[in-house]
């Protein structure tokens, strides 16, 4: 594939095949250059119908299938991910501009994991029998209908694939909207799915700007919505959703705490500051963007990370060598520099990096930063790190904790009855301890506060992509009243 084109046979994916779509025009550009790679269509409003029609009409047929049946077809998809890896690298890298050493191990490969974690589990849902000493009622896991999935562009096809195989695997049908910014990996993975052998309408695929997923969420076939995206986004979504009885999955943003206490390894926790602020050029969801370092070790962990941040190799993405990519959109960069420079306004200190040149923004540090400036409150969602200072235990736990978001924290010491204290007095949903950004899907993965609702991955999801029904089994006579 040249840098050029990564154009798909058509924009949409409904009813097992490749549709154009009859919408408003949509150029993918590729973020490095700014040149366009595709020219894709939005659905129309009758084309978001047709999907959710393909969907609801799929669905009996697929949740009719025996578990192990489903989890085949979708084992047979991650084969199929393993077997084009480097050209779905490439595309991914293409669609989002990341670093290509990024989405060879971290994007697609994940998504794979997922498929292949509930390809797995699939077969092993059962209900429960509960004895009432003659009667009984035994419950069925159903599945819920028809899903809606609506990404976000930091990680498009892991989003799609996180979203798509609890949902598949319970026998729900899906169809998924990526975002505007990145559109491809989503086909890509309808066409992976199709040649698994699942059935045509199972997963299908529509493009277009927040009103189609607008569109989407109000459609009275969709019974439930999983969303990942902003909290402004998050609440319009689930309002939406609630007017309709749906179920939600909400993963949100956040502002989330790195705590750095004195007896940690300063070589570990600047290690895991960078990567809970620079990776993906810093657009990742549960990043440590307000990193708490105690007296002792605060100077030596800025000087450290510095010197650290002085190597990063920023340039083409396609390159092997680069660790640090483009942000993802000129707006999107715009909206970082703002950030920057409203730090830089109220008074926090520029340790390195700064507004950079075009699609780059440098791995950035501000340091004495203070709780109340925006930098430290908001969600930049790019390589913005705020480093702040703290004297002791209850202080750093009640300054992390002043946040309305609540998706991940993470804590560096060596003194480990304080690491559990400690994560168990923060507001978070998903915990690092000597850790950061590790998100296995054996594990649960979500937010509370307003960083959302449910959780991805593991056997959690598995109950959020299905409901309960309760059969009461009469075995004796019916005495009535009258
Ligand atoms: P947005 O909230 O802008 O968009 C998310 C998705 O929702 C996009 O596909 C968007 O479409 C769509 N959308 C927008 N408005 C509506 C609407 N009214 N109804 C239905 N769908 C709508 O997020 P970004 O794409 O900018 O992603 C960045 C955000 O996502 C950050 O806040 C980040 O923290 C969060 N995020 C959270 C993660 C998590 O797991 N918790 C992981 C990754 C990101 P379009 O873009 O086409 O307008």
């Amino acid at each position: 594939m040249s840098a050029t084109n990564a154009h798909p046979p058509a924009s949409l994916f409904i009813g097992g095949e490749y549709v154009e779509g009859e919408g408003p025009a949509l150029d993918v550009r590729y973020p490095y250059t700014g040149e366009v790679i595709a020219q894709l269509r939005e659905a129309s409003p009758a084309q978001v119908e047709a999907a959710t029609r393909a969907a609801a009409s799929a669905q009996a047929e697929w949740a009719a299938l025996r578990p192990v049946e489903r989890g085949r077809i979708l084992s047979r998809a991650v084969q199929i991910i393993h077997d084009r890896a480097e050209e779905l690298a490439r595309l991914e890298t293409l669609d989002t501009g990341k670093p290509i050493q990024e989405t060879r191990v971290a994007d697609w490969p994940s998504g794979a994991e997922a498929l292949e974690y509930f390809a797995g589990l699939a077969a092993t849902v059962t209900g429960q029998m509960i004895p009432l000493g003659g009667d009984f009622v035994y419950t069925i896991r159903e599945p819920l209908g028809v899903c809606a999935g609506i990404g976000a562009w930091n990680y498009p096809s892991q989003i799609a694939c996180w979203k798509s195989a609890p949902a598949l695997a319970m026998g729900n049908a899906m169809v998924f909207k990526p975002s505007e910014e990145t559109p491809l990996g989503a086909l890509k993975l309808a066409e992976i799915f199709v040649q698994a052998g699942m059935p045509a309408g199972v997963f299908n695929v529509v493009q277009g700007r927040g009103a189609v997923g607008a569109a989407l969420v109000t459609d009275p076939r969709v019974a439930k919505v999983s969303l990942t995206g902003s909290v402004p986004t998050g609440r319009k979504v689930y309002a939406a959703a609630a007017e309709g009885m749906r179920h939600v999955t909400m993963e949100l943003g956040g502002k989330s705490p790195l705590i750095v206490f004195d007896d940690a390894s300063l070589e570990d926790a600047v290690g895991a500051a960078i990567l809970a602020n620079f990776y993906s050029s810093g657009q990742v969801c549960s990043n440590g963007t307000r990193v708490f370092v105690q007296d002792g070790l605060h100077d030596a962990f800025l000087a450290r990370l510095a010197e650290r941040c002085a190597d990063v190799r920023m340039g083409d993405p396609l390159d092997e060598a680069t660790q640090h990519g483009p942000i993802i959109s000129p707006a999107q960069a715009e909206k970082i520099r703002a950030a920057i420079a409203s730090g830089l306004a109220e008074g926090a200190r520029l340790v390195c990096g700064g507004p950079g040149e075009g699609a780059f923004i440098p791995p950035t540090v501000f340091a004495d930063a203070r709780d109340d400036m925006t930098i430290t409150r908001e969600e930049i969602f790019g390589p913005v790190m705020t480093v702040l200072r703290f004297t002791d235990e209850a202080e750093a736990v009640t300054r992390a904790n002043a946040t309305s978001f609540g998706l991940a924290a993470g804590v560096f010491t060596r003194d480990l009855a304080r690491a559990h204290r400690v994560v168990a007095a923060l507001q978070a949903g998903t915990c690092w301890i000597n850790a950061y950004n590790l998100t296995p899907v054996e594990a649960p993965f979500g937010g509370v506060k307003q960083s959302g609702i449910g959780r991805e991955n593991s056997a959690a999801a598995i109950e959020h992509y299905s409901q309960l029904k309760s059969v009461y089994v009469g075995t004796g006579p019916v005495e009535a009243p009258y």
